[in-house]
């Protein structure tokens, strides 16, 4: 058993091929995860990088706890099994399974026993004698899988192992090994393309497409919250239906309007929709799971007169593919069976709308998540008091200006805005519980806020504050009037060599694990260890950062991942850095030199846009307790363990 972790990681070839991209994910240590998704899309690749068998480009990769980037494959513990078995024909099954643990020199009653247990959790105890070519594909598969239990590992990984199988026996082995999983109750990682495999067998699935995790879910809700387009596309037979649609508005009511007819819907319907979306009349993709469309009658308001073309009957369902009488769209309905239709019937129909999902056009994402991440009420400010969900805030000048004079206003405030305080009160409509985090809704006067707390909040009653900096106001025709504040300040800068004397074993490498366990042995004074650890101390060139004309000397840790990466393969010379308004303080001893050019002041929190001396750049400072005033000159003290750190060339994130 083993938690494993991936932070950032990226796999970039060398002949350029972007494998992985950003992948991150916490494993528990008796999860079944799935990675899914199309062919070349780098499942192997991370899985590889996971077994040791391929260099992580970037990123962090932990096991248990401890930085395992450089660890070799050997002392990973984890066993894998391939698509072809890999068995050796000259021996018995029993030499193929006892193979591994010979040449680990463990004693022979323990390979006995061992082989013994193995073989009969998989059921060939009586084929031990056999050589692998006597045996059907399925057997085989089940002895390159003995040949991994045998090991106890404590990671199972394994790629496409059911691929070279016909349908019959691939289905029978994906019971056995979710069987061999609830038997042996470690962690497993397995690899498909095949999303029914996917979806019978993962606790969790990873859904990737080219390098990028598209959705990380059970199986239950990627089929019921498919976060993006290409998710919901991926999951389900027959495939989810997709209709080109535009928001729109009348009054109360939602329209979305498709080239074959303008589907009404109320607010509540869809009432995790940011309302931004519809005011700015978004083109949108409507899914609609085949299922969820419902045979009706012409009087429906909603009804879609359409043709039947194609009738698949499944014995006691059916799949009916019919095309709108307007433009001819194919849409694909499955219903139980109707022998009373016909090819060639004219039916009405309709999208069952509790159950539609909506994606943006643009960015193929969904506007009915889970999970609000945003929404948009109304406002009014008039004489600096702001009145919204029948509550009063008081904004200082700063806003007030900003905003220009008395309005009518939306405010589009992201669900991390909120937090507890004395701003509203409000009475909670509904509490939901997802995914470990408790979901609140509070509806007033037919508009929608949500709000996100990690714990169960007793009673009926929210009492929140606004944090405005993380607010954009729009007048009432969704024009911006002032966007939120960005607080992610990037500035080009340059790493510089240095010499340091480093920590490293005879091949070498130097890695952060290995260098918190020497400083915890010199500092314990712990020869055993130090002998252990077989570490030679040597001089290496390192880097610092250097940003404008300054030098910042980096934490330990950081220097030795980024001179790990650059050893490897980067030669960076364009490389950014992302400092964070909340990690800059202006002091006296600060290292970089700017001129105050605004105050932002948002009531609970207050920021500074500094104009940087060197650069023809501006940043943003938080600092609650500044007493400067505009055009002063003020030092930038930055804190250097928070820095981020991008590679411009390779556009990776490095730290
Ligand atoms: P999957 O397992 O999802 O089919 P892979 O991880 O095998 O995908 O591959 C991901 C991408 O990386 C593909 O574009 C593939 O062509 C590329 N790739 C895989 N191995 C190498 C390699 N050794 N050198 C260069 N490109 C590779």
């Amino acid at each position: 058993m083993a938690n494993l972790s991936l932070k950032h990681i990226y796999k970039i070839y060398e002949n350029g091929t972007r494998a992985v991209d950003d992948f991150n994910l916490e494993i528990k240590d008796d999860e079944f995860i799935v990675f899914v998704g199309p062919s070349g899309c780098g499942k192997s690749t991370t899985l590889r990088m996971i077994a040791g068998l391929e260099e992580i480009t970037a990123g962090d990769f932990y096991i248990d706890g401890v930085l395992a980037n450089n660890l070799e494959p050997k002392n990973r513990d984890m066993a894998m099994v391939f698509q072809n078995y890999a068995l050796y024909p000259h021996m018995s099954v029993y030499d193929n399974m006892a193979f591994g643990l010979k040449i680990r020199h463990v004693n022979k009653e323990e390979i006995d026993k061992r082989v013994h247990e193995a073989a009969k959790i998989l059921d060939i105890e009586n084929q031990l004698d056999k050589k692998p070519k006597n045996m059907s594909g399925g057997q085989r598969q089940r002895v390159a899988l003995g040949r991994a239990i045998v090991r106890k590992p404590k990671v199972f990984l394994l790629d496409e192992p059911l691929s070279n199988l016909d349908a019959k026996l691939r289905s029978a082995m994906r019971s056995e090994i979710t069987r061999l999983h609830n038997v042996l109750k470690t962690t497993f990682i397995y690899v498909t393309h095949d999303q029914v495999e996917a979806m019978t067998m993962g606790s969790r699935i990873v859904v990737m497409k080219e390098g990028v995790i598209k959705q990380v879910d059970t199986p239950m809700n990627l089929y019921d919250y498919p976060e993006n387009i290409f998710v919901a596309g991926f999951i389900g037979t027959p495939q989810m239906n997709f209709i080109n649609a535009k928001l729109d508005y009348n009054k109360d009511e939602v329209l979305l309007k498709t080239d074959f007819k303008d589907i009404s819907c109320s607010i509540s319907d869809i009432s995790r929709i940011d309302k931004i979306n519809i005011i700015n009349k978004k083109d949108i993709v409507i899914g609609v799971r085949p299922e969820h469309i419902l045979i009706t009658n012409k009087d429906d308001i909603n009804a879609i007169e359409c043709e039947v073309s194609i009738i698949e009957n499944l014995g006691n369902e059916a799949n009916i593919i019919v095309e709108t009488i307007n433009n001819k769209e194919k849409l694909v309905i499955k219903t139980i069976r109707n022998d009373s239709l016909n090819v060639g019937s004219h039916i009405y129909i309709k999208f069952d709308i509790k159950k539609i999902h909506l994606f943006l056009k643009e960015d193929e994402q969904s506007l009915l998540n889970r999970m609000p991440k945003s929404f948009t009420i109304n406002a009014k400010l008039f004489n600096k008091e702001l009145t919204l969900l029948n509550n009063k805030i008081l904004l200082n000048d700063y806003l007030f200006n900003k905003i220009n004079g008395n309005k009518e206003l939306l405010l589009n405030i992201p669900v991390d805005a909120l937090n507890i305080g004395n701003d509203f009160e409000l009475i909670v409509t509904k509490k939901e519980k997802i995914n470990n985090k408790w979901l609140y809704e509070v509806k007033l006067n037919n508009e929608y806020l949500y709000y996100i707390n990690d714990n169960y909040i007793d009673g009926d009653k929210l009492n929140l504050s606004i944090d405005l900096s993380k607010v954009s106001f729009y007048d009432l025709n969704g024009n911006l009037i002032l966007d939120k504040l960005n607080k992610d300040n990037i500035i080009d800068g340059e790493l510089t060599e240095i010499k340091k004397k480093l920590p490293c074993k005879k091949n070498n490498l130097v890695d952060v694990d290995l260098y918190n366990k020497y400083l915890l042995a010199l500092s314990n004074n712990d020869t055993n260890l130090l002998k252990e650890l077989n570490i030679k101390e040597k001089v290496r060139k390192v880097f610092n950062y250097k940003l404008l004309n300054t030098e910042i000397e980096t934490s330990i840790e950081n220097i030795i991942k980024i001179y790990g990466l650059l050893g490897k393969k980067f030669y960076l010379h364009h490389i950014a850095y992302i400092l964070n308004a909340d990690n800059l303080k202006m002091e006296e001893r600060g290292e970089i030199r700017g001129v105050i050019e605004e105050i932002i002041d948002f009531n609970i929190s207050k920021y500074y846009k500094v104009k940087l001396i060197d650069l023809d750049k501006t940043i943003i400072i938080k600092d609650n307790d500044n007493k400067s005033n505009i055009n002063d000159s003020v030092n930038i003290l930055i804190d250097k363990d928070n820095i981020g750190v991008i590679d411009k060339d390779f556009n990776v994130r490095l730290i």
